[in-house]
């Protein structure tokens, strides 16, 4: 049978098996997810499969002189053909692995749901991935191909303040920005809050500047319009400039 691979699906093929038509001789019939899994592309990377032209689900039989096409998401537009998984509506939410703190507190500081526990196993993010309808980031090729996975994403780069433009390029979130809408430590969402209340806690000069302060609904972390949003603005500017 044979494979074919598009776009950046072919990141997870060795240099000298992308952008070309794979062929490989299968002894008995199986699901097509297991194949392609096989050939090193995890499935959640996997929107569209193609077996002999028709669209097919993962669960498929596959072998003989099947041939087989398998396409990736192109952002939020919508799959032709056989949905692989239900569709993700409402607000984007984010599981990121145990290696992707930093990654996790700039989507929060962007405004994006993202959830971090840095003592998380992989059995218990697939399960939560699944269980919360999260997307699933991580740099562990082996955590997305588990079963339970259904939403997720292997995250190329190793920087993270490039894996912050990736994942906004790939998830199309450039234009949904919300600075100062969740802390970046808890991920909790934040809300206004009067100066008069936490006017105690704030630095001298914060105190004089200052008159808009939000508070995070779960630890309690103060954030104001000062320095330090200032950098957040900055670095989610580059990232949207880097992500286009
Ligand atoms: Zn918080």
């Amino acid at each position: 049978m044979s494979c074919r691979f598009y776009a950046e699906l072919n990141d997870f093929l060795p240099p000298d098996e992308r952008q070309r038509t794979l062929v490989r001789s299968v002894d008995a019939p199986g699901s097509v997810k297991d194949f392609i899994e096989g050939l090193g592309v995890p499935h959640p990377e996997v929107a569209l499969i193609l077996v002999n032209g028709q669209p097919a689900d993962f669960g498929r039989l596959v072998g003989g002189g099947d041939r087989v096409a398998v396409y990736p998401r192109f952002g939020r537009l919508p799959v032709p053909g056989l949905p692989l998984r239900p569709a993700w509506t409402g607000e984007p939410r984010f599981l990121l692995d145990v290696h992707l703190g930093r990654l996790a507190s700039y989507l929060r500081l962007a405004g994006f749901d993202a959830a971090y526990a840095n003592d998380a196993t992989d059995a218990a993010l697939a399960a939560a991935s699944r269980a919360q309808d999260r997307a699933l980031l991580t740099r562990d090729r082996g955590l997305l191909k588990r079963r339970e996975v259904e939403r997720g994403y292997w995250v190329r780069e190793t920087r993270p303040r490039r894996q912050l433009a990736e994942v906004l390029r790939q998830f199309e979130l450039a234009d949904r920005l919300n600075p100062l809408a969740r802390c970046g430590r808890c991920n909790g969402r934040l809300e206004p809050v009067d100066k008069a209340a936490i006017a105690d806690r704030l630095p001298p000069r914060t105190r004089r500047h200052h008159e808009v302060f939000h508070r995070c609904t779960l630890c309690g972390r103060v954030y104001w319009r000062g320095s330090h949003v200032a950098r957040i603005e900055q670095l989610l500017a580059r990232a949207v400039n880097a992500a286009d």
